[in-house]
């Protein structure tokens, strides 16, 4: 017969608390909780999962790029990953289908992913002064000049604080 009732006289230990003076940041403790999208605890239902009733009020560039929501993710890198996704970066998350979700998850995932296995991008440089070998689709190196996939004009805009790059025909 098994006595439950008897059980916490048993629990004797108890839980020691632990402090450390690198938890007190807390954009590094929202970023430890959270899988590295290059990992792959960052799977599509995670991803799903970072879609909640506050985010879907957010533009698409400040769901992927504040509250240190997705580890790594930053204005640099962001502009491609939306570009790939073919959504303009100002376009609200609710505005954003189904389809099209899962469109940015495969960007976020991919284009991270070319990043990390070519070195970064040409836009930033190594501790040698040599630029990484991902070619930038967007960046103030291609700003205003033809889009690789339509032809029309990369644009480049201030908004939230940054610059913000994208095709007006390719993303919408
Ligand atoms: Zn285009």
């Amino acid at each position: 017969m098994i006595r439950l009732w008897s059980a916490p006289s048993r629990c004797t230990g108890g839980m020691v608390a632990f402090h450390d003076g690198e938890y007190d940041n807390k954009y590094y403790i929202l970023a430890k909780k959270k899988p590295s999208p290059l990992t792959g605890g960052f799977d599509r239902q995670y991803f799903r999962s970072l879609r909640t009733e506050e985010t879907v009020k957010l533009s698409a560039k400040a769901f992927l790029a504040t509250e240190q929501r997705i580890p790594g993710l930053g204005n640099g890198v962001l502009q491609d990953i939306l570009y790939m996704a073919g959504i303009h970066p100002k376009r609200k998350m609710k505005d954003v289908s189904d389809e099209e979700y899962d469109r940015l998850f495969d960007a976020v995932k991919n284009t991270l992913r070319m990043m990390a296995e070519q070195g970064g991008r040409d836009t930033e440089k190594d501790l040698f002064g040599n630029p990484g070998g991902y070619v930038t689709y967007l960046s103030k190196n291609t700003a205003f000049t033809p889009c690789v996939k339509c032809g029309y004009e990369l644009h480049k805009e201030n908004y939230m604080g940054g610059t913000i790059y994208y095709c007006e025909n390719c993303q919408k």
